[in-house]
């Protein structure tokens, strides 16, 4: 099966992607390694995405999904394993099949950071978490640390306080990351900010017990009990099929766009948080957006810009 144009993620910079494609008569297919989405699923809520004053990320992802429904073929629970160039063309190769494309958008997005501290691989799924909304439920009326002090930490420690959790947030600096408007509210709510402290090690037997926390300025060293740690501490790009592409990454490993989406290949296109930046729903849609209408310039395609 060959398309015109092939949309590598289904989270919002990929949905807004199909939209764009079908609107300006091109055939385009979403394939996705998942259900879709994207991190932006995980979000309990989303406040700053003009037109909804507050809304949950999973209705958010599933409005924009039946948009693009309207416009664009999905191929979900189908990896993308290699994007190979051939002449002006590209070979999909994905773990379901080959297909032939004109063009490319790469909307891969970002996976959780890890914090890579001992006991964290062991205890993950055992009261190690990386998505409250998720998980929250399970520790109501239990002791939780998020450990992060970005906006989402603050978001998930807000939403798990609503949950029902006794919540402590960890950072490891004396200052947050996250908008001021964030540390007010979770303040306000009762929630403990301990700062300028690391996570050594997370223990438990069989199921997380507590976190070894150390303050680093004042060098000591104790054991928080906690039933539940939720790892917020950012994300990092999932653009290894870019790169083996021959696509361009920058020191972080985000992939280098033009201020068009277009990558250094030719009819290779990238949007989303995969290319850096501020990485916000909006911003994902605009690029995916973008790409989609340049894409035109190589489908020999005529667009009114
Ligand atoms: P982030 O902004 O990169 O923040 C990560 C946090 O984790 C920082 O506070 C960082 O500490 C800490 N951290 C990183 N590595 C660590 C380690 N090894 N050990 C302990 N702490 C560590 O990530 P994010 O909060 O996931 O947000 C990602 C992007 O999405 C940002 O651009 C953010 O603005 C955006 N976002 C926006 C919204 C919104 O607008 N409402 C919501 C969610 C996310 P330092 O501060 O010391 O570096």
């Amino acid at each position: 099966m060959d398309m015109e144009l092939a949309i590598i993620g289904a989270g919002s910079a990929g949905y807004a992607a199909g939209v764009y494609a079908g609107r300006a008569g091109i055939d385009a297919v979403i394939f996705d390694a998942g259900m879709g989405g994207g991190l932006a699923v995980e979000s309990p809520e989303i406040e700053n995405y003009p037109a909804f004053k507050k809304i949950n990320g999973m209705d958010l992802m599933e409005k924009m999904k039946e948009h693009a429904e309207e416009y664009a073929k999905f191929k979900f629970y189908e990896e993308v394993k290699e994007i190979k160039k051939e002449g002006n063309k590209f070979r999909i190769v994905t773990s379901k099949g080959k297909y032939g494309a004109g063009a490319v958008i790469i909307c891969t997005g970002t996976a959780h950071r890890k914090l890579n501290a001992k006991g964290e691989k062991e205890l993950s799924g055992r009261g190690v978490s990386y998505c409250a909304t998720c998980d929250g439920f399970f520790f109501k009326d239990k002791d939780v640390a998020v450990i992060g002090g970005g906006n989402s930490a603050l978001i998930e420690a807000i939403y798990l306080k609503q949950t029902g959790c006794n919540v402590s947030i960890v950072h490891r600096r004396d200052r947050l990351r996250a908008e001021k408007s964030l540390e007010v509210k979770a303040v306000d709510m009762g929630i403990k900010i301990i700062w300028d402290s690391i996570v050594e090690e997370i223990v438990g037997k069989g199921r997380v017990e507590g976190v070894k926390l150390k303050n680093i300025k004042t060098g000591e060293a104790k054991i928080m009990p906690v039933d539940g740690v939720f790892i917020s501490i950012g994300e990092a790009p999932q653009s290894e099929l870019a790169k083996k592409a021959g696509a361009k990454t920058d020191e972080h490993g985000y992939i280098k766009t033009d201020d068009m989406q277009r990558t250094n290949i030719r009819g290779i296109y990238a949007a989303g948080d995969v290319t850096g930046g501020v990485r916000q729903i909006i911003t994902a849609c605009a690029e995916g957006a973008k790409a989609a209408l340049m894409s035109t310039e190589v489908l020999g395609k005529m667009y009114p810009f």
